[in-house]
């Protein structure tokens, strides 16, 4: 799922918004504004109807509530990964203590990273990505909230960059199927090396559980979102790392996190 289809007139209502650089609802309250760039407006509609996504052409997108900068440079940020920052959350709060650190691997627009950094205050966060225009995007959106203080942003390979042991470890990383991402126009718009996770899907995810052990505390966490089809990492990760895995499913029941707790 690239983008969110919105329907074609609420869509419509969001390009306008998005081209005045109002908020929807401002819009919808003003109905009589004039259009000031009717040129841009055509060719993100002519844009649009080639299934380019709504994110890249009004370069927003909401997540947890807050709206973010995006561009082709990263992943849409998916209402799926809300589950990731609620639970990480629910992790990090009660563990409160003046040096709690997360890392975010594989931070695209960095919506994970800055979502923690706003709901958690007193962490500190390491956020990395391999892309480093992915970084430049989550550079900025951490900028504009204002953030960019507490996230130290690194580019590298997975958890190449880190520079010691954190509390708790956040990842969306890419576990599409190599397979399936090729006959999938609606994500063609998208950075392949977000989504590609290899055959099974899971060549990035199996990666960062053989590292895990040696970047978690005493008593750290991980929770890594998966797919379907890579929810047999958990039993891997169990025999494989010991501590304790679990699966945690999404509200439409299917499995969408592992969370392994050392
Ligand atoms: N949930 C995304 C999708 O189905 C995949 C995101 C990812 O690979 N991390 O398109």
């Amino acid at each position: 799922m690239a983008g969110i289809a919105l329907g074609v007139r609420r869509e419509g209502h969001f390009l306008v918004a998005a081209g005045l650089d109002i908020g929807l609802a401002d819009l919808l309250a003003h109905p009589e504004r004039p259009i000031t760039d009717e040129v841009k407006l055509q060719r993100w509609l002519e844009e649009r109807a080639h299934g380019a996504p709504l994110a890249y052409l009004s370069h927003r997108q909401d997540f947890f509530g807050r709206t973010f900068f995006i561009d082709e440079r990263v992943l849409i940020p998916r209402p799926e990964t809300e589950l990731l920052v609620e639970e990480a959350i629910l992790l990090a709060q009660p563990r409160w203590r003046g040096d709690f650190t997360i890392a975010d691997i594989g931070t695209g627009s960095g919506c994970i990273a800055i979502t923690l950094a706003l709901e958690l205050p007193h962490v500190r966060l390491w956020a990395t990505d391999l892309s480093a225009s992915a970084l430049e995007v989550a550079r900025r959106n951490a900028f504009d909230y204002a953030v960019e203080s507490r996230i130290t942003f690194l580019e590298g390979d997975l958890l190449d960059p880190l520079p010691g042991p954190v509390d708790l470890l956040v990842a969306n990383l890419p576990y599409v199927s190599s397979a399936w991402l090729a006959g999938e126009p609606s994500i063609a718009f998208e950075p392949r090396q977000a989504l590609d996770g290899g055959e099974d899907g899971a060549d990035l995810l199996r990666r960062l559980l053989l590292l895990l052990p040696s970047y978690l505390r005493s008593s750290g966490s991980a929770l890594l979102e998966i797919g379907e089809e890579q929810s047999f990492l958990a039993g891997w990760a169990q025999e494989h790392l010991g501590g304790t895995v679990t699966v945690i499913p999404d509200l439409a029941g299917k499995p969408r996190l592992i969370r392994l707790r050392t």
